[in-house]
């Protein structure tokens, strides 16, 4: 896996195939255990990610450590990347072509990753790896299976900080994700 790994990552980091290479100013690959039980996906870097070269640095990702602290879950259980790993201008959303073009990285992760669990965080995440009319108010906390893995979508913790009322929901979805490990 290593080695399959640290090539994954080079080409990632040197990936030209959509044009926000342009305007990035780092690639970002991912963060966490690569025996990670757990597989978070976002959606795109933001500016502080950007800058770092690292995901969920910025308020959002403050906000998701304490959200999985708060429900138990273990961060040596858990391996973070995104949909997109170049930050779209303006933190706008993924364009459907950015997306086509960049999904070969997540897939190779997920492969090599081989997770227990995936957790998409927000509706672009689980538009594209649950199903494309995924809703996430009615959705969230359900679980799915993308072939052998199980997999679920919980509110995006940029969403939480700006509607504070959706911490319950996420909390409680955790919780079960929580749960939901013990089985796996
Ligand atoms: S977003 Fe993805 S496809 Fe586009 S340049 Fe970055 S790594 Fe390559």
């Amino acid at each position: 896996m290593n080695n399959e790994w640290e090539s994954l990552k080079n080409a990632c980091a040197a990936c030209t195939r959509c044009a926000l290479h342009e305007t990035r100013t780092n690639v970002v690959f991912g963060k966490g255990s690569e025996t990670a039980k757990i597989l978070i996906v976002g959606e795109a870097p933001g500016e502080q990610e950007d800058l770092s070269g690292m995901p969920f640095v910025g308020r959002a990702g403050k906000l998701l450590d304490t959200l999985l602290d708060e429900a138990g879950i273990d961060k040596a259980d858990i391996y973070i990347a995104n949909i997109l790993k170049c930050r779209p201008p303006e933190n706008r959303d993924p364009a459907p072509a950015e997306i086509a073009l960049c999904t070969d990285y997540l897939e190779e992760q997920i492969r090599l990753l081989n997770p227990r669990a995936i957790v998409c965080l927000g509706r672009i995440a689980a538009a594209r790896l649950i199903k494309k009319d995924f809703r996430i108010s009615k959705e969230h906390g359900a679980w799915f299976m993308r072939g052998e893995t199980p997999i679920t979508a919980i509110y995006h913790p940029a969403y939480v900080l700006r509607d504070p009322r959706k911490k319950g929901d996420v909390l409680a979805d955790l919780a079960l994700i929580h749960e939901k490990l013990k089985e796996l």
